[in-house]
């Protein structure tokens, strides 16, 4: 049997603004007291792992471990079909400016620019598909895990358009639309998102829903 959420408080276990306000806002309804590893002045551990899951779990148990509390963690990236899945778990990494640290270094319009860069090379008719993985991860203090995975297919448009949402969203195009994930209203991309998908099998499984 999958262990339960059986509390009412949860530690979010991500410094990133942009995960943090979407998975609040999927957890709303559910009662459950959300507080971030940020607010609890928790470090943000190395992600060295070579899949989502990993990741996850990662950042989950530390947080679990840490705030003696179960945590929620969310690792997530982009793949591009054409660049063999790449930047994939490496996502975050190719925004990183050198001469920064931590996550005000990232610079999302360069990772962009990267990937476009990349795909440029392959000539007009490169192949554009891509996808957002979502990968959850609820740890508990003494050990416990479950994960949930989630993903939405796409196309890699440019150039970036649009002013909502975070990181790669001016650049995904969500199967069926023509807009990107930055120009939807925050509800619209909740609905469809790769976080969504993963949050509906999370649901579905710990809240009966
Ligand atoms: P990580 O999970 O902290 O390794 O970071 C994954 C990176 O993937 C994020 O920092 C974002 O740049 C990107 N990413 C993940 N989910 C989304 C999304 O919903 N929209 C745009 N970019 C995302």
């Amino acid at each position: 049997m999958t262990r339960k959420l059986d509390g009412t408080k949860l530690v979010i276990a991500t410094h990133n603004a942009g995960k943090l306000k979407e998975i609040g806002a999927l957890l709303a309804p559910f009662g459950i007291e959300c507080v971030s590893a940020g607010e609890l002045g928790l470090p943000e551990p190395a992600e060295t792992g070579t899949t989502f899951a990993e990741n996850a779990l990662l950042k989950a148990h530390a947080a679990a471990k840490a705030a003696n509390l179960p945590a929620l963690s969310d690792d997530s990236g982009l793949s591009v079909t054409a660049l063999e899945g790449r930047p994939g778990v490496y996502t975050a990494d190719w925004a990183e400016r050198q001469w920064f640290e931590g996550p005000s270094g990232r610079d999302w319009y360069m990772a962009m620019g990267k990937v476009e860069g990349l795909l440029a090379e392959k000539g007009p008719e490169v192949d554009r598909s891509c996808w957002f993985s979502c990968t959850l991860a609820i740890a508990w203090p003494d050990g416990d895990e479950v994960v949930y995975e989630g993903r939405v297919n796409g196309t890699f448009s440019w150039p970036p358009r649009g002013t909502m949402g975070f990181g790669y969203d001016p650049v995904f195009v969500p199967e069926g639309r023509d807009v990107t994930f930055a120009q939807l209203d925050p509800a619209e991309k909740q609905a469809m998102s790769h976080r969504a998908d993963a949050f509906a099998k999370l649901v579905a499984e710990q809240f009966d829903r």
